[in-house]
């Protein structure tokens, strides 16, 4: 189990992360900060864990750095080039890459808007957790998502207490992470974490 003391974050970068450098990504505006953290959910293809393309690649990794094989699976055709990334992906035994530093703008969440301010991409940091809406999260994921958000909650204060889901910003257009996703029990282990890492 990944503990809170092996979280940090510097320079934009999560310490417990495998770096692997996503192209789609831009500068975020300058005028705004970093206040919020959308949680997703992805399979590819949708609801098969840990799939991988000819070379080795599992295939979200494959989609965020536009290596994925559009000719590998017929729903592939449905997102042919698309140019997406997140900040973070935590696989189902609690594995996490990064691929855009934090302080950038990752690519997950299109179309969206939160308390009333559109285009989340611009002050949010987004977290793809593999899996799909018809099934339970692993307690590995949320083992590593609780010290995750707890050292994000610390590196930008100002996302405490906006934890989001991808279907509450773009409503009718998405459905992830699912209502599968246990909102209390993040709630709970990521207030353990802040208290673990102040020990
Ligand atoms: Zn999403």
């Amino acid at each position: 189990m990944t503990t809170a003391a092996s979280m940090t974050i510097k320079d934009g970068l999560l310490s417990a992360a495998t770096w692997l450098a996503s192209p789609n990504k831009n500068m975020r505006p300058t005028d705004i900060s970093i206040d919020t953290i959308v949680i997703h959910n992805i399979s590819l293809p949708p609801n098969d864990f840990g799939a991988c393309n000819s070379d080795g690649i599992p295939y979200v990794k494959a989609l965020f750095t536009n290596q994925l094989d559009w000719n590998a699976h017929p729903y592939f055709k449905s997102i042919e080039g698309a140019e997406v990334s997140a900040h973070l992906f935590i696989e189902r035994d609690g594995t996490i890459t990064q691929f855009v530093n934090f302080n950038e703008r990752a690519w997950h969440a299109g179309r969206s808007s939160y308390l009333g301010r559109p285009e989340c991409n611009n002050y949010s940091i987004g977290i793809e957790l593999e899996g799909s809406d018809f099934m339970p999260f692993t307690q590995e994921q949320y083992d590593t998502l609780a010290p995750v958000i707890a050292a994000i909650y610390d590196a930008y204060p100002k996302t405490r207490r906006h934890v989001t889901g991808h279907s509450d910003i773009a409503p009718g257009r998405k459905t992830d992470p699912g209502d599968f996703f246990e909102w209390p029990k993040l709630r709970e282990m990521v207030a353990h974490s802040l208290i673990d890492s102040k020990l």
